[in-house]
């Protein structure tokens, strides 16, 4: 797994995430939204998120 300093990302319970520091894996990602309008940051999701085994059960 290579940390791509561009992409930080908290997001530990995706496959992608270092986990050891808070940056994505991938050289690119796809963010999208859920909302008709967004307004926030909270209307917006990481599109490339794929769930790490063990997790969120
Ligand atoms: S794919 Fe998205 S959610 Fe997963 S580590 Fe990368 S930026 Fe975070």
């Amino acid at each position: 797994m290579k940390k791509n300093e561009c992409i930080k990302c908290s997001v530990s319970q995706c496959l992608h995430n270092l986990v050891t520091e808070d940056y994505c894996s991938l050289s690119s990602i796809s963010v999208g939204t859920h909302e008709s309008d967004p307004t926030v940051p909270e209307c917006t999701d990481c599109n490339s998120f794929v769930k790490r085994d063990g997790c969120c059960q």
